[in-house]
């Protein structure tokens, strides 16, 4: 397996530098053409796919999202304090402090995790440290036991299943949809309204990092059709990419990886050798996509131990 495994953590590596124009729709747009997702933002002031340096926008009145280097977090200003998400690092954790100091006076209260990932969940202590109270699925907290990272706070609160958070007024849905990517991702929705906050199951514009590391990948189809199927949102906040896309993201990637799907089963019921697939497989209808050329290969290797070694 070797030989699969290291292009693709080498890929990781050179994924990250790829830059591209990105899209993002404002909330109530109707739903862009592929074409139309891959232009530059309506809002200019926007910095698209930047990986440098760190950004806060204010989505909605008191939603705002946070970007250090490549992760994005969201969190939300209420009457009785803030509700944090992903700390991403003790490094970009002080500087979110600072970004949600500039708009409110109001403490920290909660702090919730997007799922157990290491470019997520670390940094949390300087919020444990002004009190704030921390919240994750049940799931995560046996993963932090499980493989302890010095650099992330322990939940205070787990849950199995939904959860909603309520604070000065304001509602915070923490929407369980099982195992996908890893199995403790929670699709968060605030107040609840028509924007979604979606980790890695969703990357808008791009194909999944290298690997397409740990997630299941039927499980992960089923949970882009869940999405898919509420038809009370709009607009989503990526953990990774610029602050706002449309809805269609969801459909882009569930059929970007189907497609994958599909084209590798084939190849493998028709008896192409497993050494052959991974160069041969190339669904260049999705090229248009950012980290294509980079990360095209190792998305089919990871396809293809789906249908050869079934995981
Ligand atoms: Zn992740």
């Amino acid at each position: 397996m070797n030989t699969l495994v290291y292009p693709l953590i080498a890929s990781v590596v050179l994924s990250v530098v790829t830059t591209q124009a990105f899209a993002q729709i404002a909330p109530g747009q109707a739903q862009p053409s592929r074409a139309e997702m891959v232009q530059p933002a309506p809002n200019t002031s926007w910095n698209l796919f930047n990986l440098n340096g760190f950004d806060t926008e204010e989505i909605a009145p008191g939603l705002y999202t946070f970007r250090y280097g490549y992760t994005r977090n969201i969190f939300m200003v209420t009457d009785d304090g803030v509700i944090a998400t992903d700390p991403i690092s003790p490094e970009a954790a002080k500087v979110y402090r600072a970004e949600i100091a500039k708009v409110t006076d109001q403490p920290v209260k909660y702090v919730i995790y997007s799922h157990e990932h290491w470019d997520h969940a670390p940094g949390g202590q300087i919020f444990k440290d002004e009190g704030a109270t921390f919240i994750s699925h049940e799931n995560c907290k046996a993963h932090f036991e499980d493989l302890p990272n010095p650099n992330i706070v322990m939940p205070d609160i787990t849950f199995s299943g939904n959860y909603t958070l309520e604070l000065g007024g304001r509602k915070l849905d923490l929407l369980y949809f099982g195992p996908n990517h890893g199995d403790c991702l929670v699709v968060m929705r605030p107040d609840p309204g028509s924007v979604l906050f979606i980790v890695d199951i969703v990357v808008p514009g791009a194909i999944p990092l290298a690997g397409m590391a740990d997630n299941s990948l039927h499980h992960w189809m089923r949970t882009l059709r869940e999405l898919e199927a509420m038809e009370d949102w709009k607009t989503m906040i990526p953990g990774h990419a610029g602050p706002l896309a449309h809805r269609s993201a969801v459909t882009e990637r569930r059929e970007y990886v189907e497609t994958l799907m599909a084209s590798v089963k084939a190849e493998f019921d028709g008896g192409t050798s497993v050494f052959e697939i991974p160069s041969k497989v190339r669904p260049t209808e999705f090229s248009y996509l950012r980290w294509y050329d980079t990360n095209i290969q190792s998305n089919v290797e990871r396809v293809l131990t789906y249908y050869f070694m079934g995981w």
